[in-house]
């Protein structure tokens, strides 16, 4: 490998193993290769309770969460490493908009609370009709891409799947999770039920030119 790869290689380690003690609050274990798909994927495992199997991360690397993971059958594990790999692998100009989406949302959502604070402290209502609708415009664009983000991954994890497989391993994970009530709203607000994912497929594979 040549140095500067090399470089590239151990920024992109330091930043998710940075990732997973940051955001999972969990010790990084060392990286490892999983030979789940057709070629040998590299994951930087650690350990959680959280309602999380992986993720892929903003350094085009994934995250494995082994406490989840190790109880999955072969076909959830590869659901799984097939929609991270899609997520990762997407167009590095349509990541950089799905970042600035995210950066979006979270001014979104300052600008809501600014005007809910506004409202409390005696402003009119009619002053915050603007901000308000600017807040909501901001945070449901970045929600709709994070929608159809997280089709897409689950469509290409299903092209790779088949059909019959991609639900089976869906209702095995849906078992596994956590399905308290806060999860099961935001699961029907940011993903598309895999059945859907299926009749796009369907859809897709109608009209696909022979
Ligand atoms: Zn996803």
């Amino acid at each position: 490998m040549p140095n500067s790869e090399k470089i590239i290689a151990w920024i992109q380690a330091f930043l998710t193993q940075s990732f997973i003690r940051l955001f999972k609050r969990s010790k990084p274990e060392e990286k490892e290769e999983l030979s789940l798909l057709d070629e040998p994927t590299t994951v930087y495992p650690f350990r959680s309770d959280r309602a999380l199997f992986g993720q892929a991360t903003p350094f085009d690397t994934i995250i494995w969460n082994k406490t989840r993971t190790e109880k999955l059958s072969k076909k959830a594990k590869r659901l799984v490493l097939h929609h991270e790999c899609s997520h990762r692998d997407r167009n590095p100009i349509y990541k950089g908009v799905f970042l600035g989406m995210a950066v979006s949302f979270a001014a979104g959502c300052l600008l809501l609370l600014k005007a809910v604070l506004a409202l409390l402290l005696g402003a009119s209502l009619h002053n915050l009709m603007q901000p308000t609708a600017v807040a909501f415009t901001m945070m449901g664009t970045f929600l709709v891409l994070f929608r159809i983000e997280e089709t897409i991954a689950d469509y290409h994890a299903l092209c790779e799947l088949g059909e019959e497989g991609f639900i089976d391993a869906y209702e095995e994970i849906a078992l596994m999770s956590d399905n308290s009530l806060r999860n099961q709203i935001m699961g029907k607000l940011l993903y598309t039920h895999p059945e859907d994912t299926v009749r796009i497929y369907r859809l897709r594979q109608r009209f696909a030119p022979s």
